[in-house]
């Protein structure tokens, strides 16, 4: 397992899916693709459209394509992650 990331920061959160652990699967609010107070992955840094991403679960480490401009609910869903209290 890797280490945690330095940027890891849990007011950066993004509702994206692991592609390595698939640990969301059969939730009821991951797959309504809502905000899931379980599976969230932290948002490391973003290049553009580019999120790069790592799973608190396994620390998978990988780059999303988020599509900004195509896909805005994608993308309110993500930067919500980014609101500190
Ligand atoms: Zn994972
Ligand atoms: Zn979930």
């Amino acid at each position: 397992m890797l280490p945690l990331d330095p940027q890891a920061d849990i007011g950066r959160r993004a509702w994206i899916a692991c592609p390595s652990c698939d640990d969301a699967r059969g939730c009821a609010p991951c797959e309504e693709r809502r905000t899931c107070s379980a599976h969230w992955r932290y948002l490391l840094s973003n290049t553009g459209s580019l999120l790069h991403l790592q799973c608190p679960g396994c620390t998978h480490v990988w780059v999303h394509e988020s599509g900004f401009g195509a896909t805005r609910s994608l993308w309110s869903r993500v930067t919500s992650g980014l609101q500190r209290r």
